[in-house]
Formats: C-alpha cells, sequence, structure tokens
C-alpha cells in the first residue's frame, strides 16, 4: 500500500497540513506492504463518477489514495514523459515502461554519458525493421505495431485485441498487473469514445479504484489532458474500435522483464 488508512475529512485535513510527511509517507511506499488495507470511502456514485476524472482533482487524487491496485504508479511516475510529437503515444509509453523496468538503456547524446531510454534513442535497426521511425513519425504505431517494438526487448509481452478477449478478463488481467511490481499494461484506445479528442491513442494504466470499478490512465499526451479516471466499461468500449490502419479492434499489452532477464 501506497498510503495509510485514513477516512475522507482526516485525510483532506492531514493532506492541507502535512504535505511533507505525506511525500515521505509516498516515498515510503515500497516498505508498507504489511500495512492493513485502506477502509473503502463512500465515494459518490450519482451521473458525475461515469465521467472521466482527473486525478488532479481532490476526487481524483482520493481515488488513488484508496486504490489497492496502484503498485505501477510510483515507478510509472518516475520516468511519466510527454510524446514528443502529435504520433509518438505508443513511443512514449514504450519509453516509460523500459525505463520503469530498468532495461538496460543506450546513451542518448543528450545527456552525454548518462544511459536512458528517451523517444529517441528507443529506435533502433531492430526496431526499424519492425517499423521505420519515418513511418511512426507520421501515424504513430498500431496495437500489433507496439507489441512488435517491444518484442525488439528483453520483454515478455503479451498482446491482446479486444476481439479475442472480454471485458472480465480485461479487468482481471489489468487489475492483477496493477498489483503486482515488475510489469506493465499499456492500452490503446479510441479517445473519442471517452469523450476526448479525438483518434486513437496508447498510454499507460497506473492504478485501479475497485469501488468504483475505473482505471487510471496516465495519459503520455500531458500538454492536452492530465491523467484521468475512467469506468472499466468506457475503456473497455473505446478499446473495442476497429483501428483503420490494421483492421483490427484496439485493446491492450501486458509487459513484464523476459524470464532469462529478471
Ligand atoms: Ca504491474
Amino acid at each position: 500500500m501506497l498510503f495509510p488508512s485514513i477516512k475522507t475529512e482526516a485525510y483532506l485535513k492531514f493532506r492541507r497540513s502535512s504535505p511533507i510527511l505525506l511525500f515521505c509517507i509516498l516515498l515510503s511506499a515500497g516498505c508498507a506492504q504489511s500495512l492493513p488495507p485502506p477502509d473503502t470511502l463512500a465515494i459518490q456514485t450519482d451521473a458525475a463518477a461515469s465521467a472521466l476524472i482527473p486525478l488532479t482533482s481532490p476526487e481524483g487524487e482520493l481515488l488513488l489514495y484508496n486504490s489497492e491496485s496502484r503498485q505501477d504508479f510510483l515507478p510509472l511516475s518516475v520516468h511519466f514523459i510527454s510524446q514528443q510529437n502529435l504520433a509518438y503515444c505508443g513511443t512514449a509509453s514504450m519509453t516509460m515502461v523500459l525505463n520503469a523496468l530498468g532495461i538496460p538503456a543506450p546513451v542518448d547524446p543528450v545527456y552525454v554519458r548518462f544511459p536512458m531510454f528517451t523517444q529517441n534513442n528507443v529506435f533502433n535497426p531492430e526496431t526499424e525493421r519492425v517499423l521505420p521511425v519515418k513511418t511512426i513519425a507520421k501515424q504513430g504505431m498500431t496495437l500489433d505495431q507496439l507489441g512488435g517494438m517491444l518484442a525488439t526487448y528483453p520483454l515478455a509481452t503479451q498482446v491482446y485485441h479486444t476481439r479475442d478477449s472480454n471485458l472480465d478478463t480485461f479487468r482481471r488481467l489489468a487489475v492483477e498487473n496493477l498489483k503486482q511490481p515488475g510489469n506493465f499494461i499499456l492500452v490503446n484506445y479510441l479517445r473519442k469514445a471517452l469523450g476526448q479528442q479525438t483518434g486513437g491513442h496508447i498510454s499507460p494504466l497506473a492504478a485501479y479504484d475497485q469501488a468504483g470499478d475505473r482505471f487510471l490512465i496516465l495519459d503520455v499526451a500531458r500538454f492536452k489532458y492530465p491523467p484521468v479516471w475512467v469506468k472499466a466499461n468506457k475503456l473497455w468500449q473505446a478499446m473495442d474500435t476497429v483501428d483503420d490502419a490494421s483492421g483490427k479492434t484496439r485493446g491492450f499489452v501486458l509487459i513484464s522483464r523476459a524470464a532469462s532477464n529478471r
């Protein structure tokens, strides 16, 4: 658990009065596994709750505070980046996951001698064979192409198109993943199905709110939208759309280190 168990009002008072202490608790997250699960807070379940909830809102912050499935939030947050052009949502998501998993990285000349994956050096001759960077810069990548790009690294990846899966399976796999360290999940969905502008998009999931059945998307288009909580069925519907570039439905990909690299 990242946070202690505190009721809503007490938490908000604590949050206002003790930001430094709260920050320390956040940083100690990895050592707090023995804490009891937090109380389930009474989150309003009116019509507004079915809409997107920004993580930057008090309600969005509280959902994260009470989540029991947020193992991936901290490592992804440390490496959270903005896609550097409008077509690089898959590239930025892949870069975040490679860094969060600690995969040995090349050096980007921008950082002289310090190795780290960036949206420039994540491409190499192997990824070029999957999909040329010039093509990605124009049109991004499909779910299968994302899986193919990831597979050029020492990773174990499983690509799921919605037409071959269902909401219950997605929810189960995603929640399991979000409870576990050392693996991540990326989702490929149609923005306008969530009421956003507008086309296909790729970003990591970072947490799950069991009480409201919502997932937290760490949207890599940070210049456009904050991270948002979205109902699982709405996210599923947004993934269950056809990508014209592939003729297949969108979906999600599970990523972990390859067995030989754990
Ligand atoms: Ca995980």
